[in-house]
């Protein structure tokens, strides 16, 4: 018997499951949840299903410290993954008379090689140029009329950086039409811009290389959504602290059970990424669900009165409000009740006019954080420079309920 299969055949024992428990779709909230720690725990090949023999690549995570994840594919994964990433490429309207540069790393990391194959089994013109060597990229797309490509969105800026050096128009001495972005965060007014600069249109995609690569959804046309391929990937929301599953259109971590993987299939396995899942019609015909585009991650959650706070919604509030700085700290007493105090700093001039300036900031960022997370905050508006720089939740939260 493989190894993959004691360890989840142990999970089950261990919340009590049997076989004959599981009878329809809807016992599947009865499976004990797979964890990162689990293939972590598990390096290189205790999670395999299969012999070593049918396995024919191997990748791994990029672990920053101690054991990487080992993803592992058998021939028949890897047809799966180039089906899936070709129909990501299709439905941002790839086809076979695109030239396609593919500028995410090979080796390792699953995004290169991932969609290199999905754009050859499409029958476009793929060229394998990896990260890297900018002036060539930007040669390469004039030279061979690039029409579509894949990158990372910040890299992209730096190509137009490029450009203008070279004396390059990215929109009248180019080709480009389309991108497929990803590897990174990057929101709507980064979309805007990268379309702006380059007259391309630019679509999210979403995937992890536990499931493959990125491959598990796309947007289509309507960039309303990224439509998550329900026959390989079976979808749920759950509320991340209690683990419960939660209703279709409600907000919380996405969790994926593998349907076609063989050699390291994962069951309800916890992503980590907040979302939104929604099984509504879209005007582009495809029928598969739609998740939301990432909304942040389980890391960057704190529960504060029963309520699921993301770091992400209050940077957000914040930055939109003219004259708050990028600084802040976010500090929770408990009293009675949890009480959220939310420190951030102000630019020098608003700090040094009326109080009644200042009243009026903090009135707003009040209510503001009111109606996104449906909490009452406490903003303390402090002078530049003093809240100590650091990035990471270490040190923008402080806790007093743990201590
Ligand atoms: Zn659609």
């Amino acid at each position: 018997m493989h190894t993959a299969m004691l360890i989840y055949i142990k999970k089950f024992k261990d919340v009590g499951l049997r076989p004959e428990d599981i009878k329809d779709i809807d016992d599947l909230t009865k499976l004990p949840f797979t964890t990162k720690d689990n293939l972590r725990n598990n390096y290189p090949f205790g999670m395999l299903a299969v012999p070593m023999k049918d396995v024919v690549r191997l990748h791994t995570s990029s672990g920053t410290t101690g054991n990487p994840i080992v993803l592992a594919y058998t021939k028949k994964d890897l047809e799966n993954w180039a089906r899936l990433t070709a129909r990501c490429l299709s439905t941002i309207g790839v086809n076979e008379n695109d030239v396609f540069q593919n500028m995410i790393g090979y080796h390792m990391f699953t995004g290169g090689l991932g969609y290199h194959y999905g754009a050859e089994l499409l029958n476009a013109t793929v060229i394998p140029a990896g990260s890297g060597n900018t002036r060539r990229q930007v040669k390469m797309f004039k030279d061979f009329k690039v029409t579509a490509v894949h990158a990372i969105p910040s890299y992209m800026f730096h190509i137009a950086d490029v450009c203008s050096e070279m004396n390059i128009d990215p929109i009248q001495d180019l080709y480009l039409k389309k991108g497929i972005f990803g590897a990174e965060p990057w929101s709507n007014s980064i979309r805007d811009r990268l379309e702006d600069v380059f007259g391309i249109n630019a679509y999210d995609n979403y995937g992890l290389s536990e499931m493959s690569g990125p491959d598990v959804a796309v947007e289509c046309e309507c960039k309303g959504g990224l439509h998550l391929w329900s026959d390989y990937f079976l979808a749920e929301i759950i509320d991340p602290v209690s683990g419960e599953r939660l209703e279709d259109g409600e907000k919380g971590e996405l969790v994926l059970t593998t349907l076609c993987k063989e050699a390291m299939p994962l069951i309800r396995y916890r992503t980590r990424d907040i979302t939104i899942l929604a099984d509504e019609e879209c005007s582009c015909g495809i029928k598969h669900p739609r998740i939301s585009r990432l909304l942040g991650r389980t890391d960057d959650m704190i529960v504060v009165r029963g309520t699921n706070v993301f770091l992400s919604q209050i940077e957000d509030v914040l930055l939109k409000i003219p004259g708050i700085r990028d600084n802040y700290q976010i500090i929770i007493n408990r009293d009675v009740m949890d009480e959220l105090i939310i420190k951030v700093e102000v630019t020098k001039d608003i700090f040094n006019d009326e109080p009644f300036t200042l009243l009026a900031l903090k009135n707003r960022a009040e209510n503001e954080l009111r109606t996104v997370l449906n909490l009452k905050t406490t903003v303390e508006l402090v002078e530049p420079q003093s809240i100590p720089d650091g990035p990471g939740k270490t040190k923008r939260i402080v806790d007093f309920r743990s201590i």
